[in-house]
């Protein structure tokens, strides 16, 4: 199994004997030169295999902040985002998900008849829904030479959404275009398609949900990398049987983790 990255292990290496600049009283770097000033590299991580050259992102969560998604609901349906979103914590805890949520707060609403309104008021995609990560590690991720495709469960109009977010990427598609939905194996299958058909194990898909993303990616053979943002990264846990690649709780270290993989000086 390849072993677990986390940004803790990087920000925080255990053997790391750099001492100097960070410690360096009130930013003064005049003794620098003095110093004996001693680096231990910190050693990339052990993975099985080549790195992938493929790097897949999710939408929901991982790109997308989607608080304005629920908030819109929670207004739709009588109740503040803060109940909303306690409530919905509790469901993916019990296994559940936004069904469970309205079928709680107003079970009387059926909130399919909504969903028109609801689209009215969120409006789509904004910039200033992204996570601000997202831009630099996309075009970094380009920089250094990896293929970089965007694809989600996703109604159609979102396509057109996303491409005026005028993110770096190679490939974009969404779940309506590809006609699967995640988890199934087919949306994974399609992906592959899309990408140029490589080997999986040339494919790295970037999720947030265990049950929707990194389970079915493994599956269908791709490398994982579970990001522990929203509500269901924060929640959920993958079983024992199932160590992602890499775990991250942002994606501003994905560029360097894959360019380490991958051996580059
Ligand atoms: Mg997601």
């Amino acid at each position: 199994m390849a072993d677990d990255v986390t940004l803790g292990d990087l920000d925080r290496p255990d053997d790391a004997t750099t001492t100097g600049v960070l410690d360096a009283p009130g930013g003064d770097t005049d003794d620098i030169d003095d110093l004996d000033f001693e680096v231990d590299p910190e050693p990339a991580p052990e993975h099985d295999g080549p790195a992938p050259r493929v790097v897949v992102f999710d939408v929901g969560e991982v790109l997308i902040d989607e608080t304005r998604v629920w908030s819109c609901w929670a207004d739709i349906i009588g109740t503040t985002p803060f109940t909303f979103a306690a409530v919905m914590g509790a469901a993916i805890s019990q296994g559940g998900d936004h069904e469970d949520v309205f079928e709680h707060v107003a079970p009387n609403v059926d909130w399919h008849e909504f969903e028109d309104e609801h689209e009215r008021r969120y409006g789509g995609f904004r910039r200033e829904d992204l996570y601000q990560d997202v831009p630099t590690c996309l075009h970094e991720l380009r920089e250094k030479g990896f293929v970089v495709a965007i694809a989600g469960n996703q109604p159609l109009r979102r396509n057109e959404q996303l491409v005026a977010l005028d993110l770096p990427h190679d490939r974009l598609v969404t779940s309506a275009e590809l006609g699967a939905e995640k988890p199934a194996a087919a949306f994974f299958a399609a992906v592959l398609e899309l990408v140029g058909a490589p080997s999986p194990d040339q494919v790295l898909y970037v999720g947030d949900r265990i049950d929707n993303d990194i389970l079915p990616a493994a599956a269908a053979g791709m490398r994982t990398c579970w990001l522990r943002r929203g509500p269901w990264g924060q929640l959920q846990e993958p079983p024992e049987d199932l160590e992602p690649d890499i775990v991250l709780e942002g994606l501003g270290e994905l560029p360097l983790l894959l360019s380490q993989w991958r051996g580059d000086a």
